[in-house]
């Protein structure tokens, strides 16, 4: 009779007193859905980073937000959207993310990211404060020179060299995906006629608006002067087909070009599917001649190797899905 008590209530119990414990943690919680959007935070994880309760709320209006406020994540920068693209460059795209954060209100969090396949996020910090100082100063100049390594000083994206590296762990994970290379159309022309400092505007709007459009789970990164590359993983060929047109959409809306009239903008891409056995070398000669193709053909349109994509389905006897 006691031990048939004693099953019941540890069955029971977990369903009715994680959620408690969780809520009550001194440890901070928060889980994003594949939006990034907050759907859940913890007490301490509301406070840290004033949420006000039940409140859901995007983690880029809340870095903003605490950003303009001068509270939550100390964020050094002049440039909130520049950080925020940066950061978006590194987050979601490994099962798991660590790093040190430090808070306004003087606290330093050991932060552990993990995400779930279909794009959920659970963050889960804790207060490492009373930790060795000096090893802190390291670890924090560390980070920061990885940072500086991996970013692209103008546009805040991934530089070169980072989404290269993305490129070789993907090649080196053996899964299928896709990759795209996309270039500026007459960004001489935009520099010609408005100035170089213009064309700089065009290229931190453009590799922003891209970062916005693109799924975090997929990485973007500036492999040249007006030149970047996108590389999907494992998706239909539709997903990365709209993708794309949505990209394009979204460069032809950008602010910038409403502070400055006359000046328009379009893109041109070279798309491949990347199979696992492919080099690097393969992928970029693919990318290379799609992206020669479509500005062979005018421009403001994609290739899918040499197929135009825009707004027309490719043919039939090339794979839809991977
Ligand atoms: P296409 O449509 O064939 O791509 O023509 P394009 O004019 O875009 O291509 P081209 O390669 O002739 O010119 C690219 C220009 O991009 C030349 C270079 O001065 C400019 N550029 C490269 N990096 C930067 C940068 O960081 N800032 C600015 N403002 N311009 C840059
Ligand atoms: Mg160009
Ligand atoms: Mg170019």
């Amino acid at each position: 009779m006691k031990e048939a008590m004693h099953e019941d209530v540890s069955k029971q119990i977990p369903s009715i007193v994680v959620p408690e414990m969780l809520q009550q943690s001194i440890a901070l919680i928060g889980v994003y859905d594949p939006s990034e959007v907050l759907r859940y935070a913890n007490d301490a994880f509301r406070s840290a980073y004033f949420i006000a309760p039940g409140e859901e709320v995007s983690w880029q209006t809340l870095m903003r937000r605490n950003f303009a406020a001068g509270r939550g994540t100390v964020i050094s920068t002049d440039d909130i959207e520049n950080w925020i693209s940066s950061v978006r460059s590194r987050r979601g795209k490994s099962r798991q993310r660590t790093y040190e954060s430090d808070l306004h209100d003087g606290r330093f969090i050991w932060v552990t990211e993990t995400r779930r396949d279909d794009g959920w996020i659970v963050y889960v910090g804790t207060d490492v404060t009373a930790l060795n100082a000096s090893e802190r100063k390291l670890r924090l100049a560390n980070e920061a020179l990885f940072r500086q390594s991996t970013t692209d000083e103008l546009t805040g994206v991934s530089n070169r060299r980072h989404i290269l590296a993305r490129l070789k762990d993907m090649l080196g994970e053996g899964r299928d995906a896709w990759a795209c290379l996309v270039d500026i159309d007459h960004f001489k022309r935009i520099n010609d006629t408005f100035g170089h400092h213009v064309g700089d505007e065009v290229l931190v709007n453009v590799a922003q608006t891209a970062r916005h459009v693109i799924d975090l789970k997929d990485s973007f990164g500036r492999v040249g002067g007006e030149e970047f590359l996108i590389l999907f993983g494992s998706q239909p060929l539709e997903d990365v087909r709209s993708t794309l047109k949505r990209l394009q959409e979204a460069i032809s809306n950008m602010d910038v070009l409403g502070r400055h009239p006359g000046l328009s903008v379009t893109i041109s891409g070279g798309l491949t599917y990347v199979s696992p056995k492919d080099m690097q070398e393969d992928v970029f000669k693919r990318v290379d001649a799609g992206l020669y193709s479509a500005k062979d053909n005018g421009r403001d349109r994609i290739y899918f190797d040499n197929v135009e994509i825009h707004g027309k389905p490719p043919q039939a006897s090339l794979p839809t899905t991977v």
